[in-house]
């Protein structure tokens, strides 16, 4: 596999001028070779640690805005509601108030089933 090619290549690790036998050939030497692909995987390392700093910490049991069960629940809140649709509470309170979404009520608390807002787009 040798072939007769000299190509005047820099060192890409130490950017002295040497002559390369093959295409690929990127160091001036075997050391230099050794030489960066320690400096590389240093790096890759590095990297590796910024990127795991770079992460947020996962918040501690606060929920983010949506809770992504809300769609599997027979009975939601309001908040719930709107959330599953996407729209705010006034939207929600709104189509109780026209009689489009029939609720239920658990003391003070409004409960809307989940069919009611099914029924919402038959
Ligand atoms: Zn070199």
């Amino acid at each position: 596999m040798s072939s007769n090619i000299q190509i005047s290549k820099t060192c890409i690790s130490c950017g002295k001028e040497f002559t390369a036998y093959t295409l690929n050939t990127r160091y001036c030497s075997h050391n230099c070779n050794r030489k960066h692909y320690k400096q590389l995987k240093r790096e890759e390392k590095i990297q590796e640690k910024l990127r795991q700093t770079e992460k947020p910490n996962p918040p501690n049991g606060i929920p983010i805005m949506i809770d992504n069960s809300v769609h599997l629940k027979p009975f939601l809140s309001i908040m719930e509601a709107a959330q599953l649709l996407g729209t705010s509470r006034r939207t929600i309170q709104r189509l109780i108030a026209k009689g489009s979404l029939k609720i239920g009520k658990i003391g003070s608390r409004s409960i809307i089933h989940r069919n009611e807002i099914d029924k919402l787009f038959q």
